[in-house]
């Protein structure tokens, strides 16, 4: 599924590409064609995200509401095809310019919403460290419901009610990279090792904006943040990870060997030495 960082970087996109634009929006597929008439040659105020969740406004006061679940992608075209481009596959919605098409397939949510209504959503959606200095991402949000539960660590960093945009790849590294045991409970865990986590996260996914993976081993870590601060390019051609999918395989720091189980409905992996209980 994607992270928060994808949809971060999406949001992006769409508004370089579409925003002040009054874009023809269609259903090729045909599920849609009802919410992309209400929407077609309005004009585009901006696309943002929040957590997984992906909001474009038109003018009017309509929203495109879309939540890519497990499956869904959104691809923009760059190239000049006037909107000639052919369509390939289920494209549930379609905006499409003189100078770019964008194709949504496989979505778990595409619906037109209020304002309102995507106040609602955000209201149940917690903190997201993509946007640290926005006031709706105070970390004490989401240290008010850890704290009462007694629920795995693990379990809580996926629950986008306490954290928004931090999937199953994110946890186990950062678990991993703060040597914290997977199912501590949220009642159990310390302020300042939730202080830490938060602070991990906040540093960890620009760097996934910046380079569409996801950075979480040191060396590549200390790399990508030293080019961006010079603002280099960013060209990571291997993607590394401490224990994410590397079940079996040697711990890099100690040795042990990776372990996995299911967590909230995805694998989960530690190190069973270095982030020990206790
Ligand atoms: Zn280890």
């Amino acid at each position: 599924m994607p992270e928060g960082h994808t949809l971060f970087a999406l949001a992006r996109d769409l508004d370089t590409a579409f925003r002040g634009t009054s874009p023809e929006v269609s259903s090729p597929q045909g599920k849609f064609a009802g919410g992309a008439a209400l929407l077609s040659g309005h004009e585009v105020v901006e696309a943002t995200s929040w957590g997984k969740h992906l909001f474009v406004e038109f003018a009017g006061d309509r929203v495109l509401w879309v939540h890519l679940g497990l499956i869904g992608t959104f691809t923009i075209d760059t190239t000049s095809y006037a909107g000639e481009l052919p369509v390939v596959g289920q494209v549930r919605c379609r905006f499409a310019t003189d100078d770019h098409v964008a194709d949504l397939r496989g979505p778990m949510v595409c619906d037109v919403v209020t304002p309102e209504k995507v106040d609602e959503v955000l209201a149940r959606l917690g903190p997201d460290p993509l946007r640290p200095a926005d006031p709706r991402s105070d970390p004490d949000l989401a240290w008010a419901r850890i704290q009462r539960s007694s629920k795995p660590i693990a379990e809580l960093l996926m629950d986008q009610a306490v954290l928004a945009g931090v999937g199953n790849v994110y946890r186990s590294e950062v678990l991993f990279r703060l040597r914290v045991h997977p199912f501590r409970p949220g009642n159990k865990l310390q302020r300042r090792t939730w202080r830490a986590i938060w602070a991990d996260l906040v540093a960890l996914l620009p760097l996934g904006v910046a380079t569409s993976k996801i950075v979480t081993v040191h060396e590549q870590v200390d790399e990508v943040a030293r080019a961006l601060e010079a603002g280099e390019e960013v060209r990571l051609t291997s993607r590394d990870s401490y224990v994410y999918k590397r079940q079996g395989e040697a711990c890099h720091v100690c040795g042990s060997r990776i372990r996995t189980q299911v967590v909230a409905g995805r694998n989960l992996f530690w190190c069973g030495n270095c982030q020990r209980r206790g």
